[in-house]
């Protein structure tokens, strides 16, 4: 097997008395797409946050596209956690477009900040990622005037402008009507297709099947159970995994 490129031993994390990830091991494989599903208050969004160093560890070792993040419980300093973050996109369920910046410019942004990209390099590039995600006729409005699947497709041009080669997805459509899920769920369907490396929190169960290699099942801090979708929908071994999925129906 190929080297993983998120790769987590013992992953431990607490706020407080709270023991919120109880030794996680996990790994995922280039291209591969994850998709975490499990109850609220699980950890899922905890899980992932300590994958880009946004949460502060306390035990285990986390190595995201060969850039350390925890080492046997130690936080790497934020110069480290920056060089890995620049290959690491996140897009969360609140959008966090910057308002008063155009569609164009929210996606030039950190290229040309962070990476020294020449603007008009990094316009044509912005203008491609808009075309990729339906929406290059937005570039010049402000964000206040799309909707919100609309806003949530050029939060992923943002996050795909600085080429990463992991992205996290955090519910990228719990806060959506239920009509605009679906053209989001699209450009993630596109991008798996390309071979992105993904993880995705979602309750979206069909996308789910639909799209993931592995669904990773997660219950008070702990994977319960992993695998193929069609084993983990189908034929679930682990009662909690049972109980959660008929929630979900
Ligand atoms: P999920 O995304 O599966 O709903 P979370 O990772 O958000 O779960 O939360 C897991 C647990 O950690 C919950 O008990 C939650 O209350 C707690 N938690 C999450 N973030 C914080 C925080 N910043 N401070 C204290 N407790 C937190
Ligand atoms: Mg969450």
């Amino acid at each position: 097997m190929a080297q993983a490129i998120v790769d987590i031993k013992g992953l431990k994390k607490s706020f407080g008395e709270n023991v919120v990830l109880k030794n996680i091991d996990f790994s995922v494989q280039p291209s591969q797409v994850v998709v975490i599903i499990g109850p609220s208050g699980s950890g899922k969004s905890t899980f992932l946050r300590c994958m880009n160093g946004l949460e502060t560890a306390e035990g285990g070792t986390v190595v995201v596209s060969g850039h350390p993040v925890v080492e046997n419980g130690r936080m790497m300093p934020e110069a480290k956690l920056d060089e890995m973050r620049a290959e690491v996109g996140m897009v969360f369920q609140s959008f966090n477009l910057f308002p008063h910046l155009t569609v164009l410019d929210n996606i030039t942004l950190a290229p040309t900040c962070l990476r020294g990209v020449p603007r008009k390099a990094a316009e044509e590039q912005g203008m491609r990622l808009l075309k990729k995600v339906g929406l290059d006729h937005k570039a010049k409005v402000y964000p206040g005037t799309l909707s919100g699947g609309q806003k949530q497709r050029v939060a992923i041009a943002r996050a795909l402008a600085m080429e990463p080669k992991v992205m996290l997805f955090d519910e990228p459509t719990s806060a959506l009507d239920p009509e605009l899920v679906g053209e989001v769920l699209q450009v993630m369907k596109d991008l798996a297709a390309e071979g992105m490396t993904m993880l995705i929190v979602t309750h979206e169960m069909g996308f789910a099947r639909e799209v993931a290699d592995v669904v990773v099942v997660m219950d008070h801090g702990s994977i319960v159970e992993a695998g193929a979708p069609a084993d983990i929908f189908t034929a679930p071994k682990e009662a909690r995994t049972r109980s959660f999925l008929q929630t979900m129906l």
